[in-house]
């Protein structure tokens, strides 16, 4: 009589919505999977701000926004608050480095896996900041 029953369960779900709900379930994983490697790699911490944050309250923050071009790649990922995250917004690196050198600063202390080109092009977008703070104070 049991078998009936795990019969008629078994028919309830279309082979192609399992195959859906699986492929699902994977990428839900993966998405967490990356994340705590993404929150692993940059120390627990904020990579711009440098405050430690909880699995629960970090975001990944892509360096080079999607909107921008950017992928999900892990060279791309970085941990980040939420402030951090907003205050980027849709910014390229360079271009919110040298607003917040602080967070270029951070950035390079904390971001250890991210994609090389991204670390230089912090120090180049530091020191750039720095250069016309030294201007603008020699103006002064
Ligand atoms: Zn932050």
């Amino acid at each position: 009589m049991s078998h009936r029953n795990v019969h008629r369960f078994a028919l309830a779900r279309s082979p192609r919505g399992l195959a859906r709900h699986r492929r699902r379930v994977l990428a839900q994983h993966n998405k967490r999977h990356v994340k705590r490697e993404t929150f692993r790699d940059c120390g627990r911490r904020c990579v711009y701000c440098g405050t430690s944050l909880g699995l629960d309250n970090a975001t990944l923050d892509h360096v080079l926004p999607l909107s921008r071009g950017g992928d999900h790649a892990p060279g791309n990922l970085v941990s980040a608050c939420v402030a951090c995250n907003q205050l980027k917004g849709s910014l390229l690196p360079l271009e919110f480095f040298v607003r917040h050198p602080w967070a270029g600063a951070n950035f390079m202390r904390y971001a250890r896996a991210v994609h090389r080109n991204f670390k230089r092009g912090a120090r180049r977008a530091v020191s750039l900041a720095g250069a016309q703070a030294a201007q603008a104070a020699q103006a002064a």
